[in-house]
């Protein structure tokens, strides 16, 4: 696994619609592995894969519930993510992402959705989301199709330091 650069705006990858997978194989394998080291290291919640300039549909999400400190965190790589229900019940929060350090917006995002996809080995998944997790799917899938929070924001504006990445506010 190798931590890769995380690129920010208005880096051209970060706006273009990323390729679907349709091969599973080795270099795929390779590619998810650096992404799980890379949003570990980062640290974030999530990382699409446009983020480390590969133009294709892969993410990675990393988020344990704040709660319970006793559960670790759950790691879901989804490849081809599509979300294919979105509540009518709608939340707006603080965002911030890797790729446009420095700032961090109010977003408005369903409550909870359904995401369907594949695992790394090509086999078909679905996840039930609700919340920040929810919330995480939203930004990273967004990222595969070219869409950026600040996109979407009520609002924009600096922050002090390091912006986490979609993190709850405080
Ligand atoms: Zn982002």
């Amino acid at each position: 696994m190798a931590f890769r650069e995380i690129v920010t705006i208005p880096e051209p990858v970060l706006r273009r619609k990323a390729r679907k997978v349709s091969e599973f194989d080795s270099e795929l394998q390779t590619l998810v592995d650096d992404m799980v080291e890379t949003v570990q290291q980062a640290p974030g919640v999530g990382l699409a894969a446009p983020q480390i300039n590969v133009s294709q549909r892969v993410i990675v999400v990393e988020y344990g519930d704040d709660e319970d400190e006793d559960v670790p965190p759950k790691l879901y790589i989804v490849v081809n993510p599509e979300i294919v229900r979105f509540s009518q019940e709608k939340i707006t929060a603080t965002e911030g992402c890797l790729s446009i350090p420095g700032f961090a917006g109010e977003v408005e995002r369903s409550e909870s959705i359904t995401v369907k996809g594949s695992n790394r080995r090509g086999q078909p998944m679905r996840i039930k989301a609700t919340g920040w997790l929810a919330r995480i799917f939203q930004h990273e899938i967004d990222h595969l199709d070219g869409v950026l929070f600040i996109d979407r924001a009520e609002r924009v504006w600096k922050v002090e330091g390091e912006a986490r990445q979609v993190a709850p506010a405080d």
